[in-house]
């Protein structure tokens, strides 16, 4: 998904590294060249403008212009900031609870059902006893499609019972999964074409039966700077400990996904790479840097 922007970056600091010597515009214009390969790759305007900023910032010091490898330094300055961009340190779900709990949240085709099965395969190969709960009871296809994971992955789901509420559902759910028998209950959230007041409500009205230490939103890196929108919406409705992209496998260009956790300030915990149980990785900021920078 980051091809291009790797190539173009890439191409940006060959150049600077086969300078002996930086002067301040050698920097300048370097740096321009990064802001505009990130705005290529659809990063957000903002947050490509404030990261070359700081960029620059931190370059101009005499220990970066007149190191011996200044180039060097002004690459390392990138990917330390990149790292910051990404949400500095890797977290983790929050999974101490007895049983512990994850709400995924997302809009329909966002991959939110496909999620929940690949985090109950994770975790169900970790040792855990997982139990997926299918919450949206408009759509008994999405029930289905649950049903047939958790009978991939080999573990216990909650459907929803004929003329039951979502809230119902979650409650009855919640009680089920306190007996003892789960080390992690997985609500698959009913999804909608967009954030609208119905869903709200039906968020809230389920959070408050189910008390989920997670509250995770699963984007399609895929859609552009719209997914910059969707996390603030849900974030601000619902609140968000933390972010799941997936479809990080497509061709889209994928930066606006990128500076989803500079918008928001929540944390990404996982990315999808695919549609198999086994395509989803814990999100390493580190990593994704390195893997930009080549
Ligand atoms: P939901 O409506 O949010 O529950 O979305 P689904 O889980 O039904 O996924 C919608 C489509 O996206 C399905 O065809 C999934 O197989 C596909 N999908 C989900 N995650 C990924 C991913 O990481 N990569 C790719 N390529 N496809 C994915």
């Amino acid at each position: 998904m980051f091809e291009n922007l790797s190539t173009a970056l890439q191409k940006t600091f060959k150049n600077l590294r086969g300078y002996g010597k930086l002067s301040e515009k050698n920097v300048k214009d370097a740096l321009r060249e990064v802001r505009l390969a990130l705005l290529e790759a659809d990063v957000n305007f903002k947050v490509a403008r404030d990261f070359v900023k700081r960029v620059q910032e931190s370059c101009m010091g005499e220990d970066v212009l007149n190191s011996v490898t200044p180039g060097q330094q002004v690459v390392k300055r990138v990917n330390d900031e990149l790292v910051e961009l990404f949400g500095g340190a890797h977290k983790e779900f929050d999974l101490a609870g007895k049983p512990a709990s994850v709400m995924l949240m997302g809009l329909h085709g966002s991959g939110k059902t496909t999620t929940a099965g690949k985090l109950a395969n994770r975790w169900k190969r970790s040792g855990r006893r997982v139990l997926l709960v299918a919450c949206d009871i408009r759509r008994p296809a999405a029930v289905e499609q649950l049903s047939i994971l958790a009978g991939q992955v080999g573990c216990d789901i909650v459907k929803p019972e004929p003329g039951e509420t979502v809230p119902a559902l979650g409650k009855r759910a919640a009680q089920l999964s306190c007996e003892g028998k789960y080390d992690v209950v997985i609500y698959d959230t009913g999804g909608r074409f967009q954030v609208d007041d119905e869903l709200v409500h039906e968020l809230k009205e389920f959070s408050a039966e189910t008390e989920p230490k997670n509250t995770v939103l699963v984007l399609d890196a895929a859609i552009g700077q719209e997914s910059v929108n969707v996390a603030e919406a849900f974030r601000d409705a619902v609140g968000l400990t933390g972010l799941i992209l997936t479809k990080l496998d497509g061709d889209a260009r994928g930066g606006a996904a990128l500076s989803v956790h500079a918008v928001t300030g929540c944390p990404i915990l996982m990315t999808g790479s695919g549609e198999k149980m086994e395509d989803l990785d814990p999100f390493y900021p580190d990593r994704m840097a390195s893997r930009i920078l080549g």
